[in-house]
């Protein structure tokens, strides 16, 4: 057991509505909280400032709400976060372990296309060279000195061991030219600041956590306990996509399906307590452990989603 209170977090981009796959996420995330007296914190990403709308963000929370997944504090919003997360890039350029990148937009693809041709990573030749050499007024990446040999472990509790080649990792910028901070230091960042102890997430990002280890590593900070959940599949088996519709979480509460009923079905894929199909949230909440967490892709399947539905 971690002696640590537990603090898990759900951090989703505002960019539509609050799809299905997510809102599984968050109730893992929640009833691992609930379980252990510890808390579950909401963060909202919205530095994509384009593709991120306040609809998306009134959704998220409204399908929360509706869910009955209630976060504790205020919801934290990532954009307007990004000071603090450059003021840690550049204290890692003034240890030396990030560095100015001054290769031009041809030069970096360029450099894509040998390395793709080569194999092998993406290298900066400003890795290596004084920034002081680089012509005046030139606008510059920061980028991570990430480690050329080794490799890096991901501990997970859901997928076990999984062991990254550091060659298959390259030098993730972390501020772009325009001086914005990237997703992956952003989510560091702010993973750190809120306390975050437990990561609960789809496996889509368990590459990203390499990364992010070796950033949380360079910056002194301990690594939180990472599950990396299976994604939900549609009925058919394939990945959950728009041809399968029913993917937002407002189309479920219109189609008068019962937020207990949700909670229960949704724990349903990728959780389990023996054979048990119908429980209660308390029971849920008392039962559940990451630790159960299964490996494999759990299917949607409207049929028993109704019958569930039915007992409530
Ligand atoms: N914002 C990311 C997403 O929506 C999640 C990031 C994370 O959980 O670390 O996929």
């Amino acid at each position: 057991a971690d002696p640590r209170t537990v603090v898990t977090r759900f951090a989703p981009s505002p960019t539509g509505f609050l799809h299905i796959g997510n809102a599984r996420t968050a109730l893992f995330n929640w009833l691992y909280a609930r379980h252990t007296g510890g808390k579950f914190l909401l963060r909202i990403e919205d530095t994509d400032r384009a593709r991120s709308t306040d609809a998306a963000i009134q959704a998220i929370f409204d399908g929360l709400r509706w869910l009955g997944l209630d976060w504790d504090g205020d919801a934290v919003f990532q954009f307007s976060r990004m000071d603090t997360h450059a003021r840690e890039a550049n204290r890692l350029l003034d240890e030396g372990k990030a560095y100015r990148c001054y290769m031009t937009g041809e030069e970096l693809e360029a450099e894509r296309a040998r390395a793709r041709s080569e194999g092998g990573r993406v290298e900066s030749p400003w890795r290596d060279r004084d920034w002081r050499e680089a012509p005046a007024g030139r606008p510059f990446a920061v980028r991570f000195r990430a480690p050329r040999a080794g490799e890096t472990v991901i501990r997970d509790i859901v997928q076990g061991e999984v062991r990254i080649p550091n060659t298959q990792l390259d030098d993730m910028v972390l501020l772009r030219s325009d001086g914005t901070p990237t997703y992956m230091l952003s989510v560091v960042v702010d993973d750190h600041d809120m306390g975050v102890t437990h990561v609960v997430r789809g496996d889509d990002h368990l590459t990203n956590a390499a990364r992010q280890m070796q950033l949380i590593e360079a910056l002194g900070w301990s690594v939180p306990v990472y599950a990396h959940i299976a994604l939900i599949h549609g009925p058919d088996g394939a990945k959950l996509s728009k041809r399968h519709g029913a993917l937002g979480v407002d189309w479920y509460r219109d189609q008068g399906y019962l937020p207990a009923a949700m909670r229960n079905y949704l724990a349903r894929l990728g959780w389990g307590h023996g054979d048990d199909e119908i429980f209660t949230t308390e029971q849920a909440i008392a039962w559940f452990d990451i630790a159960d967490l299964g490996k494999s892709p759990s299917r949607l399947d409207f049929e028993k989603m109704r019958s569930v539905n039915a007992h409530y």
